[in-house]
């Protein structure tokens, strides 16, 4: 049994950014990832800011997990009309996700931290003046011991319910897969409840042939992905044939993959000697779906909280509350109005989104917001309340909906 000063479970983004953090400020940090390699099994766009980018340190060339950069999109209405918005600047880097997983592992690392693979945490227990974290490792079960914990194993993680942390309340279920394309260069989502009820579908070119194809939605995603597979096939944009000559069908249900996604926060992201971070505790976009940028700006937030617990020598979960008051303080009223304007949108028929559109094109609205001081990649909320409001004169669109108090 070997003991540390902190023990993170999962070497996805969020464990490793924090694992770099901690280790390069001189804690002995254990990282226990179940799987045999990082990046293994993930299921992501992986889209990200020009200033997420730079937050996780990544260099565009050198680094190697940038597969494409994206000044524009094409959102389409139900129709199939579509709005075109563009920046000159580049607005988003595509990543190779295992790539960028990898690269924050390596940083880690380089720092310090030590990384178990094939190690599946299974339970954890705070007693005294530790943390013991049980795993499984190639069929052993081994004992790791900790000053702190670091919950970071991405959505669905059993630990906090079973720390007395609660449960994440609400959620939906991405499903993704990667086609041949016909040449499409730029990122095109897809407004419209027949397509993925309550949510949106993308079409996100990876290379000059190869694009990413995916929806969210909270029933039945794998049917609606090859709904919309078989649509974008009969519209020519994607290769009705995979390399190998099978039907798209039947190459696209072989290799569709799933997860789920937070729409909420868990309901306390502290405990003594434990936070949870990233998506086990539900810091993403309910806008989007994007939980990487927003996984790392808790990451960082985790990692000052517990530098300042080892100064105090002071692991109480009032001492860790701090970790929640900052990371609320800077995301949660983002998180309200996201979650707010994924209901409202919800509630829309796909007549209605229809009309909005053409309010939008009609009146440049897209144009106003672009240019709006509130336009962010990462943070959509003063963008929401904007828009808004540029549409109230159309507010009957929005049916039963009123903004919450709360909100504005
Ligand atoms: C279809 C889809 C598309 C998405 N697209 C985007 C996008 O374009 N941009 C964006 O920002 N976000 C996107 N996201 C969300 C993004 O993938 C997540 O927010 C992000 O991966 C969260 O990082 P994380 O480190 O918290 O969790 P994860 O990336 O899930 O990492 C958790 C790690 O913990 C490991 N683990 C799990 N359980 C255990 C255990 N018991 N013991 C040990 N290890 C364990 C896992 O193997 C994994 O390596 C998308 C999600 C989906 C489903």
């Amino acid at each position: 049994m070997d003991h540390y000063d902190v023990l993170i479970i999962g070497a996805g983004p969020v464990g490793s950014h924090v694992a770099c953090r901690l280790a390069g400020l001189g804690y002995r940090v254990a990282v226990l990832e179940e799987h045999e390699g990082i990046g293994d099994h993930v299921c992501c766009t992986g889209i990200i800011s020009r200033e997420c980018a730079q937050f996780a340190g990544i260099n565009e060339v050198s680094d190697g997990c940038v597969l494409k950069v994206a000044h524009s999109a094409r959102l389409f209405a139900p129709s199939g009309d579509f709005l075109r918005v563009s920046k000159d600047e580049v607005q988003a880097y595509i990543l190779d996700r295992a790539a960028f997983d990898r690269c924050l592992a390596e940083k880690a690392e380089r720092q310090g931290a030590e990384y178990f693979l094939a190690s599946y945490v299974r339970d954890i227990k705070v007693s005294g003046d530790e943390v013991r974290v049980w795993v499984d490792q190639r069929g052993e079960v081994l004992t790791f011991r900790g000053r702190v914990a670091i919950i970071a194993n991405g959505f669905a993680s059993k630990l906090p319910e079973g720390l007395g942390l609660g449960q994440i309340k609400d959620f939906i279920i991405g499903a993704q897969t990667e086609v041949e394309t016909n040449g499409i260069s730029e990122v095109e989502v897809y407004f419209s409840q027949r397509i993925a009820p309550g949510f949106f579908a993308w079409l996100v070119p990876v290379s000059q042939h190869r694009a990413r194809v995916g929806l969210f939605s909270r029933e039945k995603p794998g049917a609606y992905l090859r709904e919309f597979l078989a649509q974008l096939a009969a519209q020519g944009k994607i290769s009705t044939s995979s390399g190998s000559g099978t039907s798209l069908t039947t190459c696209a249900e072989g290799t569709i993959s799933y997860r789920g996604i937070p729409l909420k926060p868990l309901p306390r992201t502290y405990g003594d000697r434990v936070l949870v971070v990233g998506d086990a505790a539900g810091q993403v976009k309910p806008t989007t779906g994007g939980g990487i940028y927003y996984g790392l700006l808790c990451a960082d937030m985790a990692s000052k909280a517990v530098h300042e617990a080892f100064g105090a020598n002071d692991f109480s979960r009032r001492k860790l509350a701090e970790y929640e008051r900052l990371w609320k303080r800077k995301l949660g009223r983002e998180l309200q109005i996201g979650y707010f304007a994924r209901r409202l949108y919800n509630g829309l028929s796909d007549k209605r989104i229809e009309k909005i559109f053409s309010i939008i094109r009609d009146n440049n609205i897209h144009e106003a917001l672009l240019d709006s001081p509130h336009f962010s990649f990462d943070r959509h909320g003063g963008l929401i309340l904007d828009g808004l409001k540029r549409l109230a004169p159309w507010r009957y669109l929005l049916g039963k909906y009123s903004i919450p108090r709360d909100v504005l």
